[in-house]
């Protein structure tokens, strides 16, 4: 009696997994909760940063902002310019390494709970089910023929999404262009054209990305699933079924003769990318844990032990007695060294960074002059570079050159964010025990500030 139902029971998976859209049952439990706060604090930072006002130099703007027009990145208190790339690409670096880290730890564990393309589906399938009703009235609609019914709940649906994925594409270019003042020209519909190409763009890929495709750009899209195996090794932890104690499985639980799985097929049609995790790990994976959930409640229901499906290492699973603690695996060591380093590295950019840049040219018209006094002079131009969101005054000094000393002008102002040239004459006696080029030191500091200080080398030339 066993088998024809057990091979129904595989017919109607099978049909749920290979036909049409992926409609994943709901489910409740811990690893849903994880799932739902990482989606409310992600989007709620997404879409609520945007919003928030920073008060420097006495005016106003928005606390994060990408200005590509003047080149400068605002965030919060600080603003970086695209000399400030090393510390961008340490940034970037840092959380590359991290993901490795928690890749090797916990597999898959970014695209189950914070990957955009997890967060985004999870969102849409939620309005997917508030108006299509739960997976098998999903599943019944998408078979059954269009009617007015039907085309009334999917205008309804691709309605919403739209909603969503406008507003995400105005949230979105919102980081590029001060929102306050883009979304007037949105509702007139007066954007300019590189606004207006992203947020189609932007709103159009959310829309197909997260409403259409789904599950499809984990499996076939995603570059991370193919090499995440590389950090991978038997000690990591990825959401597995204990086939030792699962086996073998039956609808007819036989204490001592059959194993814990009774073959519901809970676990599959949870999944929201369609897998069987009880045929081992596979690439398909996000690690969302969807099914330890559904899993634990029929556990709980039979009167089984918690964790047929839950995280475990290939180690903990097939020699427990082999499985090491993380923090002796030498992998785990040498990222999270890395990741210190990286942020070591990070926080000494970022501590030691200047406000001020300065480039000396030489004069080229003409290499030195002899005045009527008797004095050498040689002219340079220094193009002052003021990174703060303030004007300020720099004073020049020279340095290293006997008797050196700046002719007229020392004080200087230069506005935020601006390169200001200016001339500079340099005055030395004309001494007999020195001659041709001379090595000299220009001083730059910040008449309010003697933190901010720039001392670059430069050269005299005698006769
Ligand atoms: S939910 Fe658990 S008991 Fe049901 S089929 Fe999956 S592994 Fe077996
Ligand atoms: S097998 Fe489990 S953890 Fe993996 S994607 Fe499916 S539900 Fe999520």
């Amino acid at each position: 009696m066993d088998r024809p139902v057990s091979k129904v029971r595989e017919a109607k998976l099978e049909l749920y997994r290979k036909k049409g859209n992926i409609h994943a049952k709901e489910v409740t439990g811990r690893f849903n909760t994880l799932r739902w706060g990482m989606v409310w604090l992600t989007q709620t930072i997404f879409y609520g940063l945007c919003w928030i006002n920073w008060e420097s130099a006495g005016s106003v703007r928005q606390a994060v902002l990408f200005d590509i027009a003047h080149e400068k990145l605002y965030l919060f208190g600080l603003v970086l310019w695209p000399q400030d790339a090393l510390l961008l690409a340490l940034v970037l670096i840092i959380a590359a390494t991290a993901l490795f880290l928690v890749t090797a730890l916990a597999g898959r564990l970014f695209c189950g709970f914070a990957c955009p393309q997890t967060v985004y589906t999870s969102i849409f399938t939620w309005i997917e089910a508030r108006i299509e009703g739960d997976h098998l009235a999903r599943l019944r609609l998408d078979a059954g023929p269009m009617s007015l019914r039907k085309l009334l709940i999917k205008t309804a649906k691709h309605s919403l999404w739209a909603i969503v994925a406008i507003w995400t594409a105005v949230t979105f270019v919102g980081y590029f262009t001060p929102i306050r003042e883009l979304l007037p020209t949105v509702v007139a519909l007066k954007t300019g054209p590189w606004e207006a190409f992203w947020l189609i763009f932007y709103a159009a890929f959310t829309y197909v990305q997260a409403g259409l495709a789904r599950e499809a750009v984990c499996q076939h899209m995603c570059p991370y699933s193919r090499f995440q195996g590389v950090m991978f090794d038997p000690a990591t932890s990825n959401v597995a079924y204990d086939r030792q104690r699962g086996e073998p499985r039956s609808n007819r639980r036989q204490a001592g003769q059959t194993g814990d799985c009774i073959d519901c097929g809970i676990c599959v049609q949870v999944c929201p990318t369609g897998i069987d995790i009880r045929d081992g790990l596979q690439y398909q994976c996000i690690n969302c844990g969807l099914c330890i959930d559904a899993c634990d409640q029929v556990m709980e229901k039979i009167g089984a032990p918690l964790g047929l499906i839950r995280f475990a290492s290939e180690t903990a699973l097939v020699a427990p007695e082999k499985h090491r603690p993380w923090y002796t695996r030498p992998r785990i060591g040498a990222y999270a060294a890395l990741l210190l380093i990286f942020c070591g590295m990070g926080v000494w950019t970022l501590e030691h960074r200047s406000l001020l840049l300065v480039d000396v040219l030489r004069d080229r018209g003409a290499l030195l002059r002899e005045t009527a006094e008797g004095e050498i002079e040689n002219a340079y131009t220094l193009k002052l570079m003021n990174l703060s969101e303030v004007p300020r005054d720099f004073i020049v000094r020279v340095a290293g050159m006997p008797g050196a000393r700046i002719v007229g002008e020392e004080r200087f102002t230069a506005e935020p964010g601006s390169i200001r040239p200016v001339s500079v004459t340099v005055a030395a006696p004309s001494d007999s025990s020195l001659s041709g080029i001379q090595p000299m030191l220009f001083s730059i500091q910040a008449a309010d500030d003697r933190s901010i200080e720039v001392v670059e080398k430069s050269s005299f030339i005698l006769p």
